[in-house]
Protein backbone atom coordinates (compact mmCIF):
# COMPACT_ATOMS: atom_id res chain seq x y z
CA UNK A 1 0.00 0.00 0.00
CA UNK A 2 1.85 4.11 -0.75
CA UNK A 3 0.35 6.21 1.69
CA UNK A 4 0.37 9.79 1.24
CA UNK A 5 1.48 11.65 4.38
CA UNK A 6 0.70 15.41 4.62
CA UNK A 7 1.62 18.16 6.92
CA UNK A 8 -0.79 21.37 6.09
CA UNK A 9 0.16 24.66 7.10
CA UNK A 10 -1.48 27.79 6.32
CA UNK A 11 0.48 28.80 3.75
CA UNK A 12 2.57 25.72 3.45
CA UNK A 13 2.38 22.06 2.38
CA UNK A 14 4.67 19.13 3.59
CA UNK A 15 4.50 15.46 2.23
CA UNK A 16 6.11 12.45 1.88
CA UNK A 17 4.74 9.32 0.11
CA UNK A 18 5.76 5.99 1.50
CA UNK A 19 5.61 2.28 0.25
CA UNK A 20 4.40 0.57 3.35
CA UNK A 21 5.64 -2.73 2.06
CA UNK A 22 8.83 -1.80 3.36
CA UNK A 23 8.24 1.73 5.00
CA UNK A 24 10.77 3.21 2.12
CA UNK A 25 10.30 7.02 0.87
CA UNK A 26 9.29 7.38 -2.41
CA UNK A 27 8.79 11.12 -2.61
CA UNK A 28 8.91 14.08 -0.12
CA UNK A 29 8.47 17.43 -0.93
CA UNK A 30 7.06 20.86 -0.23
CA UNK A 31 4.94 23.43 -1.29
CA UNK A 32 5.50 27.00 0.08
CA UNK A 33 3.55 30.65 0.08
CA UNK A 34 0.02 28.86 -0.67
CA UNK A 35 -1.50 32.09 -1.74
CA UNK A 36 1.00 33.76 -3.71
CA UNK A 37 1.98 33.86 -7.33
CA UNK A 38 5.02 32.65 -6.73
CA UNK A 39 4.30 29.56 -4.51
CA UNK A 40 7.12 27.49 -4.64
CA UNK A 41 7.10 23.59 -5.11
CA UNK A 42 10.04 21.68 -3.99
CA UNK A 43 10.16 17.74 -5.24
CA UNK A 44 12.13 15.13 -4.23
CA UNK A 45 11.85 12.20 -5.73
CA UNK A 46 14.10 9.08 -4.30
CA UNK A 47 16.75 8.13 -6.53
CA UNK A 48 15.94 10.91 -9.08
CA UNK A 49 17.06 14.59 -9.63
CA UNK A 50 14.90 17.47 -7.22
CA UNK A 51 12.56 19.76 -9.22
CA UNK A 52 11.50 23.30 -8.32
CA UNK A 53 9.14 24.52 -9.88
CA UNK A 54 7.09 28.59 -8.92
CA UNK A 55 4.43 29.35 -10.16
CA UNK A 56 0.58 30.57 -8.87
CA UNK A 57 -0.84 28.57 -6.17
CA UNK A 58 -3.72 30.33 -4.66
CA UNK A 59 -5.07 27.48 -2.08
CA UNK A 60 -4.41 24.15 -1.06
CA UNK A 61 -6.82 22.17 -3.90
CA UNK A 62 -4.26 23.41 -6.21
CA UNK A 63 -1.36 22.37 -3.81
CA UNK A 64 -2.00 18.93 -3.90
CA UNK A 65 -3.15 18.39 -7.47
CA UNK A 66 0.35 20.18 -8.13
CA UNK A 67 1.89 17.09 -6.29
CA UNK A 68 0.05 14.19 -7.08
CA UNK A 69 1.02 15.87 -11.39
CA UNK A 70 4.24 15.37 -9.91
CA UNK A 71 4.28 12.31 -8.51
CA UNK A 72 2.66 11.00 -11.72
CA UNK A 73 5.11 12.83 -14.07
CA UNK A 74 6.79 10.90 -16.60
CA UNK A 75 10.56 11.96 -15.88
CA UNK A 76 9.92 13.40 -12.14
CA UNK A 77 7.15 10.93 -10.80
CA UNK A 78 7.58 7.67 -8.85
CA UNK A 79 3.78 6.06 -9.33
CA UNK A 80 2.65 4.73 -12.32
CA UNK A 81 -0.89 6.47 -11.35
CA UNK A 82 -2.49 8.34 -9.06
CA UNK A 83 -4.66 5.31 -8.10
CA UNK A 84 -1.74 3.94 -6.79
CA UNK A 85 -2.05 6.16 -3.85
CA UNK A 86 -4.82 3.91 -1.38
CA UNK A 87 -4.89 6.27 1.92
CA UNK A 88 -3.55 9.48 2.98
CA UNK A 89 -2.72 10.42 6.83
CA UNK A 90 -2.41 13.71 8.03
CA UNK A 91 -0.71 15.51 10.51
CA UNK A 92 -3.28 17.56 13.16
CA UNK A 93 -1.79 19.64 15.83
CA UNK A 94 -5.07 19.55 18.31
CA UNK A 95 -6.96 17.02 19.01
CA UNK A 96 -8.44 18.54 22.54
CA UNK A 97 -10.08 15.76 24.64
CA UNK A 98 -11.53 14.06 22.22
CA UNK A 99 -8.93 12.26 20.25
CA UNK A 100 -7.05 9.54 22.09
CA UNK A 101 -5.30 8.14 19.09
CA UNK A 102 -5.60 8.36 15.22
CA UNK A 103 -8.65 7.94 13.18
CA UNK A 104 -10.40 7.62 9.95
CA UNK A 105 -11.65 11.26 8.69
CA UNK A 106 -15.12 11.18 8.72
CA UNK A 107 -17.74 13.98 8.94
CA UNK A 108 -18.04 13.29 12.35
CA UNK A 109 -14.55 13.91 13.04
CA UNK A 110 -14.41 16.65 10.52
CA UNK A 111 -16.86 18.10 12.70
CA UNK A 112 -14.83 17.38 16.08
CA UNK A 113 -11.35 19.06 14.42
CA UNK A 114 -13.66 22.18 13.69
CA UNK A 115 -15.03 23.05 17.06
CA UNK A 116 -11.06 22.76 17.86
CA UNK A 117 -10.85 25.47 15.80
CA UNK A 118 -10.38 27.84 19.19
CA UNK A 119 -7.68 25.64 20.65
CA UNK A 120 -5.35 25.96 17.80
CA UNK A 121 -6.57 28.84 15.89
CA UNK A 122 -3.60 28.78 13.74
CA UNK A 123 -3.39 24.92 12.69
CA UNK A 124 -6.16 23.16 12.94
CA UNK A 125 -8.12 25.32 10.15
CA UNK A 126 -4.89 24.73 8.06
CA UNK A 127 -4.99 20.58 8.65
CA UNK A 128 -9.03 20.98 7.74
CA UNK A 129 -7.65 22.83 4.42
CA UNK A 130 -5.26 19.77 3.28
CA UNK A 131 -8.14 17.31 4.12
CA UNK A 132 -10.32 19.17 2.13
CA UNK A 133 -7.96 19.60 -0.81
CA UNK A 134 -7.25 15.86 -0.82
CA UNK A 135 -11.13 14.97 -0.63
CA UNK A 136 -11.55 17.93 -4.11
CA UNK A 137 -8.39 15.62 -5.62
CA UNK A 138 -9.03 12.06 -4.60
CA UNK A 139 -12.57 11.65 -3.39
CA UNK A 140 -12.47 7.86 -2.66
CA UNK A 141 -9.21 7.55 -1.35
CA UNK A 142 -9.67 7.34 2.81
CA UNK A 143 -8.17 9.45 4.94
CA UNK A 144 -6.42 9.32 8.46
CA UNK A 145 -5.65 12.09 11.07
CA UNK A 146 -2.90 11.31 13.91
CA UNK A 147 -2.86 13.86 16.61
CA UNK A 148 0.26 15.68 18.44
CA UNK A 149 -1.65 15.99 21.64
CA UNK A 150 -3.44 12.08 21.17
CA UNK A 151 -0.12 10.56 23.07
CA UNK A 152 -0.64 13.03 26.10
CA UNK A 153 -4.13 12.35 26.61
CA UNK A 154 -2.92 9.47 29.13
CA UNK A 155 -1.96 12.53 31.58
CA UNK A 156 -3.91 12.24 34.74
CA UNK A 157 -6.58 15.34 36.20
CA UNK A 158 -4.20 16.59 38.99
CA UNK A 159 -1.26 17.16 36.42
CA UNK A 160 -3.44 18.11 33.17
CA UNK A 161 -5.15 20.96 35.20
CA UNK A 162 -3.97 24.26 35.74
CA UNK A 163 -4.68 25.75 39.49
CA UNK A 164 -7.38 28.71 38.31
CA UNK A 165 -11.20 28.47 39.00
CA UNK A 166 -12.39 25.25 37.85
CA UNK A 167 -15.61 26.59 35.28
CA UNK A 168 -13.12 27.66 32.47
CA UNK A 169 -11.79 24.23 32.60
CA UNK A 170 -15.82 23.52 32.42
CA UNK A 171 -16.67 26.12 29.90
CA UNK A 172 -13.83 26.58 27.54
CA UNK A 173 -11.63 23.45 28.55
CA UNK A 174 -8.46 25.05 29.72
CA UNK A 175 -6.21 22.68 30.46
CA UNK A 176 -2.40 21.21 29.69
CA UNK A 177 -2.72 19.17 26.33
CA UNK A 178 0.62 18.80 24.99
CA UNK A 179 2.04 19.04 22.05
CA UNK A 180 5.24 16.98 19.68
CA UNK A 181 3.15 13.29 20.80
CA UNK A 182 3.85 11.73 18.01
CA UNK A 183 7.60 12.33 18.12
CA UNK A 184 7.63 11.53 22.28
CA UNK A 185 6.15 8.39 21.99
CA UNK A 186 8.16 7.23 18.58
CA UNK A 187 11.99 8.32 20.29
CA UNK A 188 10.67 6.69 23.95
CA UNK A 189 9.54 3.38 21.86
CA UNK A 190 13.12 3.70 20.10
CA UNK A 191 15.11 4.11 22.92
CA UNK A 192 13.53 0.56 25.14
CA UNK A 193 13.72 -1.14 21.97
CA UNK A 194 17.19 0.04 21.38
CA UNK A 195 18.38 -1.04 25.12
CA UNK A 196 16.30 -4.16 24.86
CA UNK A 197 14.49 -3.43 27.63
CA UNK A 198 10.66 -3.74 28.02
CA UNK A 199 9.34 -0.19 28.00
CA UNK A 200 6.59 -1.12 30.61
CA UNK A 201 9.20 -1.01 32.99
CA UNK A 202 10.97 2.35 32.20
CA UNK A 203 11.09 5.87 33.55
CA UNK A 204 11.99 7.66 30.62
CA UNK A 205 12.59 11.89 29.83
CA UNK A 206 12.41 12.52 26.16
CA UNK A 207 13.52 15.57 24.71
CA UNK A 208 12.36 16.97 21.79
CA UNK A 209 14.29 19.97 20.41
CA UNK A 210 13.71 21.85 17.67
CA UNK A 211 12.53 25.68 16.43
CA UNK A 212 9.66 24.41 18.95
CA UNK A 213 10.55 22.52 21.89
CA UNK A 214 8.94 20.15 24.22
CA UNK A 215 10.39 17.54 27.04
CA UNK A 216 7.74 14.79 28.47
CA UNK A 217 7.84 12.15 31.01
CA UNK A 218 7.26 8.90 29.99
CA UNK A 219 6.21 6.47 32.95
CA UNK A 220 5.96 2.67 31.49
CA UNK A 221 5.14 3.58 27.61
CA UNK A 222 2.96 6.00 29.00
CA UNK A 223 2.75 10.28 28.84
CA UNK A 224 2.90 11.23 32.72
CA UNK A 225 3.76 14.99 31.84
CA UNK A 226 4.71 17.49 29.32
CA UNK A 227 6.21 20.85 29.44
CA UNK A 228 3.92 22.25 26.57
CA UNK A 229 0.43 23.32 27.65
CA UNK A 230 -3.03 24.06 26.45
CA UNK A 231 -1.13 25.40 23.44
CA UNK A 232 2.75 25.05 22.29
CA UNK A 233 3.77 28.35 24.36
CA UNK A 234 4.41 26.63 27.71
CA UNK A 235 7.31 25.09 28.78
CA UNK A 236 10.93 25.22 27.68
CA UNK A 237 12.41 28.63 25.87
CA UNK A 238 12.33 28.06 22.26
CA UNK A 239 13.81 29.82 19.12
CA UNK A 240 11.45 32.28 19.06
CA UNK A 241 8.60 31.67 22.11
CA UNK A 242 9.07 32.19 25.81
CA UNK A 243 8.17 29.27 27.36
CA UNK A 244 7.21 29.64 31.21
CA UNK A 245 7.25 33.11 32.51
CA UNK A 246 4.83 34.62 35.39
CA UNK A 247 1.42 34.81 33.88
CA UNK A 248 1.28 38.49 35.62
CA UNK A 249 4.03 39.67 32.84
CA UNK A 250 1.39 39.44 30.42
CA UNK A 251 -1.05 41.89 31.77
CA UNK A 252 1.67 44.03 33.07
CA UNK A 253 3.35 44.70 29.99
CA UNK A 254 -0.07 45.07 27.94
CA UNK A 255 -0.61 47.66 30.54
CA UNK A 256 3.26 49.53 30.52
CA UNK A 257 3.62 49.26 26.76
CA UNK A 258 -0.23 49.63 25.59
CA UNK A 259 -0.42 46.24 23.52
CA UNK A 260 -3.01 44.41 22.29
CA UNK A 261 -3.92 40.72 22.94
CA UNK A 262 -2.92 40.34 19.01
CA UNK A 263 0.41 41.67 19.85
CA UNK A 264 0.97 40.77 23.21
CA UNK A 265 0.42 36.92 21.78
CA UNK A 266 3.27 37.71 18.84
CA UNK A 267 5.60 39.06 21.25
CA UNK A 268 5.63 36.29 22.82
CA UNK A 269 5.18 33.22 20.19
CA UNK A 270 7.54 35.12 18.15
CA UNK A 271 9.93 37.38 18.70
CA UNK A 272 10.88 35.82 22.55
CA UNK A 273 12.99 32.90 23.20
CA UNK A 274 16.56 32.80 21.82
CA UNK A 275 16.00 35.60 19.25
CA UNK A 276 14.47 37.87 21.78
CA UNK A 277 17.81 37.50 23.94
CA UNK A 278 20.37 36.68 20.96
CA UNK A 279 18.74 38.47 17.91
CA UNK A 280 18.91 35.11 16.91
CA UNK A 281 16.23 32.33 16.82
CA UNK A 282 18.03 29.37 15.12
CA UNK A 283 20.43 27.30 17.17
CA UNK A 284 22.92 27.09 15.04
CA UNK A 285 23.69 30.38 14.40
CA UNK A 286 23.38 31.16 18.21
CA UNK A 287 26.04 28.82 18.95
CA UNK A 288 28.19 30.12 15.77
CA UNK A 289 27.65 33.30 17.11
CA UNK A 290 28.75 32.17 20.83
CA UNK A 291 32.04 30.30 19.99
CA UNK A 292 32.76 34.05 17.71
CA UNK A 293 32.70 35.58 21.44
CA UNK A 294 28.94 36.99 21.29
CA UNK A 295 27.99 37.88 25.04
CA UNK A 296 24.48 37.68 24.12
CA UNK A 297 24.40 34.31 22.18
CA UNK A 298 26.00 32.65 25.27
CA UNK A 299 23.54 34.34 27.50
CA UNK A 300 20.50 33.12 25.16
CA UNK A 301 22.54 29.79 24.68
CA UNK A 302 22.61 29.44 28.86
CA UNK A 303 19.16 30.09 29.59
CA UNK A 304 17.81 27.69 27.01
CA UNK A 305 20.08 25.42 28.92
CA UNK A 306 19.58 25.90 32.19
CA UNK A 307 15.42 25.71 31.61
CA UNK A 308 15.71 22.41 29.75
CA UNK A 309 17.85 20.91 32.58
CA UNK A 310 15.41 22.19 35.31
CA UNK A 311 12.37 20.11 33.19
CA UNK A 312 14.84 17.11 33.12
CA UNK A 313 15.18 17.16 36.86
CA UNK A 314 11.77 18.28 37.43
CA UNK A 315 10.05 15.02 35.47
CA UNK A 316 12.75 12.70 37.22
CA UNK A 317 10.76 14.18 40.42
CA UNK A 318 7.97 13.59 38.99
CA UNK A 319 8.39 9.65 38.30
CA UNK A 320 10.02 9.41 41.27
CA UNK A 321 13.70 8.19 39.09
CA UNK A 322 15.02 7.71 35.73
CA UNK A 323 16.49 5.56 33.48
CA UNK A 324 16.91 6.81 30.29
CA UNK A 325 17.37 10.68 28.25
CA UNK A 326 16.54 10.99 25.24
CA UNK A 327 17.10 14.10 22.49
CA UNK A 328 15.46 14.42 19.45
CA UNK A 329 14.82 16.83 16.63
CA UNK A 330 16.88 19.48 14.81
CA UNK A 331 18.90 21.12 18.43
CA UNK A 332 18.61 17.56 20.24
CA UNK A 333 20.10 15.73 17.25
CA UNK A 334 22.41 18.07 16.13
CA UNK A 335 23.41 20.17 18.92
CA UNK A 336 26.67 18.00 21.00
CA UNK A 337 27.17 21.34 22.53
CA UNK A 338 23.98 21.62 24.03
CA UNK A 339 24.15 17.86 24.81
CA UNK A 340 27.32 18.29 26.35
CA UNK A 341 26.21 21.02 29.02
CA UNK A 342 22.78 19.77 30.03
CA UNK A 343 24.23 16.52 31.33
CA UNK A 344 26.99 17.88 32.79
CA UNK A 345 24.53 19.54 35.58
CA UNK A 346 22.59 16.01 36.13
CA UNK A 347 25.54 14.73 37.47
CA UNK A 348 23.89 14.33 40.39
CA UNK A 349 21.70 12.08 38.95
CA UNK A 350 24.44 9.91 37.96
CA UNK A 351 24.55 11.23 34.23
CA UNK A 352 27.98 10.32 32.58
CA UNK A 353 28.65 11.30 28.76
CA UNK A 354 30.78 9.66 27.07
CA UNK A 355 32.25 13.19 25.29
CA UNK A 356 33.66 11.07 22.04
CA UNK A 357 30.48 9.39 21.59
CA UNK A 358 28.20 13.01 21.65
CA UNK A 359 30.24 14.12 18.72
CA UNK A 360 29.03 11.06 16.55
CA UNK A 361 26.95 11.97 13.53
CA UNK A 362 24.90 9.05 12.74
CA UNK A 363 20.98 9.07 11.57
CA UNK A 364 21.03 6.05 13.77
CA UNK A 365 19.89 5.65 17.46
CA UNK A 366 23.03 5.80 19.70
CA UNK A 367 23.83 6.03 23.21
CA UNK A 368 26.41 8.70 24.33
CA UNK A 369 26.54 7.63 27.91
CA UNK A 370 29.23 5.91 29.64
CA UNK A 371 29.08 2.06 30.54
CA UNK A 372 29.13 3.88 33.98
CA UNK A 373 25.98 6.17 33.77
CA UNK A 374 23.41 5.45 36.00
CA UNK A 375 21.35 6.70 33.89
CA UNK A 376 21.46 5.69 29.58
CA UNK A 377 21.47 9.29 27.38
CA UNK A 378 20.62 8.38 24.09
CA UNK A 379 20.63 10.32 20.62
CA UNK A 380 17.22 8.89 18.71
CA UNK A 381 16.26 10.48 15.65
CA UNK A 382 12.57 11.42 15.25
CA UNK A 383 10.34 10.48 12.69
CA UNK A 384 6.93 11.89 12.83
CA UNK A 385 6.00 10.87 8.78
CA UNK A 386 6.25 7.53 9.52
CA UNK A 387 4.31 7.10 12.83
CA UNK A 388 1.53 9.10 10.35
CA UNK A 389 2.01 6.83 7.62
CA UNK A 390 1.76 3.78 10.10
CA UNK A 391 -1.36 5.03 11.85
CA UNK A 392 -2.72 5.46 8.62
CA UNK A 393 -1.91 2.27 7.02
CA UNK A 394 -3.48 0.33 10.05
CA UNK A 395 -6.97 2.05 10.65
CA UNK A 396 -7.34 2.11 6.91
CA UNK A 397 -6.10 -2.12 6.44
CA UNK A 398 -8.89 -2.54 9.22
P1 LIG B 1 11.01 22.31 13.70
O1 LIG B 1 10.59 22.49 15.12
O2 LIG B 1 10.72 23.51 12.85
O3 LIG B 1 10.62 21.00 13.09
P2 LIG B 1 13.72 21.23 13.68
O4 LIG B 1 13.45 20.04 14.52
O5 LIG B 1 14.08 21.03 12.26
O6 LIG B 1 12.61 22.34 13.79
O7 LIG B 1 14.95 22.02 14.39
C1 LIG B 1 15.41 23.23 13.88
C2 LIG B 1 16.47 23.75 14.84
O8 LIG B 1 17.58 22.84 14.86
C3 LIG B 1 17.05 25.11 14.43
O9 LIG B 1 17.10 25.95 15.55
C4 LIG B 1 18.44 24.74 13.96
O10 LIG B 1 19.37 25.77 14.13
C5 LIG B 1 18.76 23.58 14.86
N1 LIG B 1 19.93 22.84 14.36
C6 LIG B 1 20.04 22.13 13.23
N2 LIG B 1 21.31 21.65 13.08
C7 LIG B 1 22.00 22.08 14.18
C8 LIG B 1 23.36 21.93 14.62
N3 LIG B 1 24.25 21.24 13.93
N4 LIG B 1 23.70 22.51 15.79
C9 LIG B 1 22.82 23.22 16.51
N5 LIG B 1 21.54 23.39 16.14
C10 LIG B 1 21.12 22.84 14.99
Amino acid sequence: MKVLVINAGSSSLKYQLYDMKDESVLAAGRVERIGMDTAILTHEPTGKAEVREVSEILDHTTAIRKVLGLLVHKEHGVLDSIADIEAVGHRVVHGGESFRESAIVTPEVKQEIKRLFDLAPLHNPAHMMGIQAVESNLPDVPQAVVFDTAFHQTMDRNVYLYPIPLALYRRHKIRKYGFHGTSHMYVSRQAAAFLGRPIEEMKIVTCHIGNGASVTAVKGGRSVDTSMGMTPLEGLMMGTRSGDLDPAVVPFAMGKEDLTIGEVSSMLNKHSGLLAISGMGDMREVQDAMENGDANAKLAFEMYEYRLRKYIGAYAAAMNGLDAIVFTAGVGENSWLLRARTCLNLSYLGVELDPEANLVRSKEARRISTANSKIDVLVVPTNEELVIARDTYELVKK
